[in-house]
């Protein structure tokens, strides 16, 4: 299967299964190591650092060698079929191991642990543990229930649970680019994805918390934040908690909405409110996020990006379908004409601004003419990136309780191909724009072709290559004119 994914830092495809070193040493060692890997999007990543956390609270280490540890752990994505096929075969090749250490602990954790709950031990007889993303705090326990010869399951989803107060340990980090969730699980249903059943219900983390975390990184030298939700915009946190857990707050007597602006007092803090806070802590603090969406982005949004240099010029727009009766199908709850003119008001209120998307083919009973509609969506927006699939039936979702997946694979491939092919198009007009023009570019490292050259990403989230000037140091902006370019990379130098 095609997937493309151009620049994702949520999806990062060389990440998948990267497995998470500690820099430091637990105050007390239990003698014994852990090993974790994650495979999905950025939150799972994220996820991956608080359990490392938790468990180091608890004398463990981390090694990046699953043969030589004492737990191992997979932390899994669901989102398409082949992310949890990737899953299985992993899961395989941990068998040698734990034939030769049968005191080895393996353990599921995340979405696929969360969908096939008490299942996976039936499934796959190495799998000691299985832990849902809700339940991570009680690993402690579970291992110990292990230990004493059992198998053990928490696939509790909470309504509360935001991990506010564990301050991920960051690992394999370049220490310039960092991922902090503010919000956990999903409240939309659209019809073909398992993240609402995965992840529980939408609720938001303390604005305080997320600020105090963004602060502490900047304080270790950390340069860009990017805040993670599933559906930022509908972010909402109050001291008073039925608020903060996404409960209507325009019903008669609810507490008022901060917007950007405003005194925190007790008010509550809407998304464009959060971002104003994050973009104070410091001007050399880039913020980024991630995901926003089509129906509930907001032009006090744009306007609180437009307003602050540090929040980048960069939003991710997932359209799904350029069809009407598509997007409906789906349950995304717009259509064709309102994601449009929310790309309007974007191009409107932020010129420069950068649009990636997500878009799905072959979703149940899509037609020609119909896909064809995401084709001229595309024409029309002219994305910067995009990250393109094909539809994948996921089992309980109201996709698969209510349509049939009709859609022959070759067909699905075959549109799919169509705009793989239309997007590097528009990639790299989109890059071409940019020539001859100055990038302020934060340095993330050397270049992964030559260490005579350094990377780091403009404000419109575009790669830049450019020669390395011993004057500057990664985690260093530097103004960089830009020359010349591929569909993916920019290519300049240094100016001053
Ligand atoms: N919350 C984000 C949103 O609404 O755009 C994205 C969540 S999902 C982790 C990332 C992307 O995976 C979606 O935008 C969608 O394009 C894709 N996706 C989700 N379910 C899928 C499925 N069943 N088949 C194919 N792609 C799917
Ligand atoms: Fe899935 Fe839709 Fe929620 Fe995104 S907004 S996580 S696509 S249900």
């Amino acid at each position: 299967m095609i997937e493309l994914e151009l620049q994702s830092k949520t999806h990062d495809e060389e990440r998948q299964g990267e497995a998470l070193m500690l820099e430091i040493l637990p105050e007390k060692n239990n003698g014994r190591k852990l090993y974790i890997e994650s495979y999905g999007c950025a939150m799972n990543f994220s996820d991956s650092e608080i359990v490392a956390s938790i468990l180091s609270e608890k004398g463990f280490v981390t090694t990046n060698d699953f043969n030589n540890a004492d737990v191992v752990f997979i932390n899994t994505c669901s989102i398409r079929e082949n992310a949890e096929q990737r899953v299985r075969n992993r899961l395989n090749e941990f068998k040698g191991a734990k034939r030769k250490n049968p005191g080895m602990v393996v353990g599921v954790l995340g979405c696929m642990a969360e969908r096939l709950k008490a299942k996976f031990l039936e499934e796959e007889k190495l799998v000691d543990v299985v832990v849902g993303p809700d339940a991570y705090r009680d690993l402690p326990n579970l291992i110990e229930q292990v230990d004493s010869g059992q198998r053990a399951v928490n696939v509790l989803l909470s309504r509360e649970e935001t991990y506010a107060d564990i301050s991920p340990l960051r690992l394999n980090t370049n220490g310039i680019n960092a991922f902090v969730s503010i919000m956990r699980g999903c409240d939309n249903m659209c019809s073909f994805c398992v993240v609402p059943f995965t992840r529980g219900r939408e609720r938001s983390r303390d604005a305080v918390s997320i600020v105090a975390e963004c602060t502490d990184l900047f304080n270790q030298g950390y340069r860009e934040v990017t805040l993670l939700g599933q559906n930022v915009d509908s972010y909402k946190w109050a001291p008073h908690p039925a608020l903060s857990k996404g409960e209507d707050s325009d019903k008669p007597g609810a507490e008022k909405v901060l917007s950007s602006g405003e005194d925190l007092g007790e008010a509550t803090v809407n998304f464009a409110g959060l971002l104003e806070m994050v973009a104070l802590i410091n001007p050399d603090l880039r913020v980024r996020f991630s995901t926003s969406h089509p129906k509930d982005i907001t032009d006090e949004v744009l306007y609180t990006i437009a307003k602050y240099d540090n929040i980048c010029n960069y939003i991710h727009l997932p359209v799904q379908s350029g069809n009407s009766r598509v997007l409906d199908l789906m349950n995304r709850t717009y259509t064709r004409e309102w994601y449009i003119d929310r790309v309007d008001a974007i191009r409107r209120i932020i010129p420069e601004c950068a649009i990636s998307t997500d878009v799905i083919t072959g979703f149940c009973t899509e037609t020609d003419e119909e896909h064809q509609d995401t084709v001229t969506m595309m024409d029309y927006v002219q994305y910067d990136y995009a990250y393109m699939f094909m539809y994948s039936e996921r089992p309980g979702t109201l996709a698969a309780k209510k349509y049939a997946d009709d859609i022959p694979e070759p067909i699905k491939k075959a549109r799919l191909e169509e705009i793989v092919a239309k997007q590097r198009q528009y990639s790299l007009v989109r890059l071409q724009a940019q020539l001859g023009k100055v990038q302020k570019v934060l340095i993330e490292g050397y270049s992964k072709k030559s260490d005579q050259d350094y990377c780091g990403r403009s404000d419109q989230n575009a790669m830049v290559i450019f020669p390395v000037d011993e004057r500057f140091k990664p985690g260093q902006y530097v103004n960089v004119m830009a020359e010349r370019c591929t569909s993916a990379t920019l290519m300049g130098k240094i100016v001053d």
